[in-house]
């Protein structure tokens, strides 16, 4: 049968390559960190490993491949095996996920915490758990794609708002909170063509606290009084931020002054608070046990495994007294690297506090010829093209890390400055 179907399938993957779309695996050999071995190169080359500095990982504060983290791990490993083989409702909670979320909820300010076994999960598992018809959700249009994943799984009614745009966003609270209410109206519609609901509608807007493409934060304190003044709920994604961002680390939502303010916050351990995996939603603690009872990403799928629970655990516990200053250096490298690069003369997209570092290109076909050449200066960084960016827009991604020395640094700007002098970006 596959017979009839292999033909469609390959002109589908004909068509991404046509379309430039599409995406070559860089394969690591061993650890990754600020310097990797790529196995199998992009652009062409095969064979033989490739020395790179890695410029395109979220491995913010370094922790990704230290010892400490790993020994924390294994530690988890040998109290509580190498996994639960259950969802947590079942036999798979164990005193290593209760401990990691009171943890999670006492780090971040907020009342309860659920694990998942990624920000994916917590974020797929968030909107139809809580929203159903009759309820309206409004959704910053540049969300990460499990938010917008997310949202497609609930009935609510959806609004997507301009990036950032306030206006925007308070003309659509208040086209919905006009027309249904906010909370009170508990009535049928006049013609009775809208049956009476259980409860009243909900509304709820949800943005990413950084956004991943262009690094910047999300106003969320205007974000925080339009849900006060349309009576909706907050709920911030914070994976890009979380032990990045505040003067804790406690994210975009420390830095905005509204870690009080927020309804619901999921994150990632895959980031700056690891780099493994393992994801969360904490918030208030009504909302967190409705995701206990009535989350399809936790009710059937398997807990968070102890060796990534008990490595999160360990980041969260000595995250003050130990990574803090982590988060300094990132700060300074942040600046150090921007600086270098505008005396340059590249055109910078991000608001410069956040490590993602936007070498702004326009055209797609500069993004991926230099990126390609960066690679032969023994430089890895990636370019994101349309549809990953608006067409026009494309760029390199840059990301900085705590783990990056100065020399890493000037070496990475100074095959910048090389490859676009080469290709007329920059005199
Ligand atoms: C990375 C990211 C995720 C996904 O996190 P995982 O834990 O890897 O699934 C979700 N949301 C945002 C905003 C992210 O940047």
């Amino acid at each position: 049968m596959y017979k009839n179907y292999q033909k469609q399938f390959a002109d589908e993957l004909k068509e991404i390559k046509d379309s430039g779309m599409w995406k070559e695996v860089g394969v690591m050999e061993g650890k990754q960190g600020p310097e990797i071995e790529i196995v199998d190169p992009l652009h062409g080359h095969h064979g033989g490993g490739r020395r790179l500095l890695n410029f395109c990982a979220n491995n913010y504060l370094g922790l990704a491949v230290t010892d400490e983290l790993a020994q924390a791990a294994i530690d988890g490993i040998k109290k509580y095996g190498f996994g639960e083989a259950s969802v947590r409702f079942i036999v798979g909670t164990s005193t290593i996920h209760k401990d990691l979320e009171e943890e999670i909820a006492k780090f971040f300010g907020q009342e309860d915490a659920i694990t998942y076994t990624s920000c994916f999960d917590a974020n797929t598992g968030l909107f139809e758990t809580i929203l159903k018809e009759g309820d309206a959700i409004f959704s910053d249009e540049l969300n990460h794609a499990s938010i917008i994943d997310g949202v497609r799984l609930c009935k609510a009614e959806r609004f997507r708002f301009k990036n950032g745009d306030m206006d925007d966003l308070e003309r659509q609270l208040r086209e919905f909170h006009d027309r249904v209410g906010n909370g009170t109206d508990h009535s049928p519609s006049a013609d009775g063509s809208r049956p009476v609901p259980t409860r009243p509608s909900r509304l709820l807007i949800a943005t990413d606290g950084v956004f991943s493409m262009d690094g910047i934060t999300a106003k969320l304190k205007e974000i925080c009084d339009l849900a006060d003044k349309y009576g909706a709920l907050v709920m911030v994604d914070d994976s890009h931020a979380s032990g990045v961002l505040g003067k804790t680390g406690r994210g975009s939502i420390e830095q905005a002054g509204v870690i009080d303010r927020i309804d619901i916050l999921t994150s990632t351990f895959g980031k700056a608070l690891g780099g493994a995996g393992g994801g969360f939603t904490a918030g208030r603690k009504e909302i967190i046990e409705v995701l206990h009872q009535r989350s399809r990403t936790t009710l059937f799928s398997n807990a968070l495994p102890p060796a990534i629970a008990s490595a999160a655990l360990y980041v969260l516990q000595n995250y003050d007294d130990k990574f803090i200053h982590l988060r300094q250096t990132l700060e300074e490298n942040t600046a150090y690297f921007r600086s270098a690069m505008e005396k340059l003369g590249f055109h910078l997209g991000g608001d410069g506090k956040h490590p993602i570092t936007p070498v702004m290109l326009g055209e797609e076909k500069l993004a991926v010829e230099m990126a390609a050449k960066l690679f032969e200066e023994g430089i890895y960084v990636r370019g994101f093209t349309y549809p990953v960016v608006p067409k026009g827009k494309a760029r390199i991604r840059v990301q900085i890390s705590a783990a990056h020395t100065k020399e890493q640094m000037d070496k990475t700007v100074a095959a910048f400055g090389k490859v676009g002098k080469e290709m007329g970006i920059i005199k």
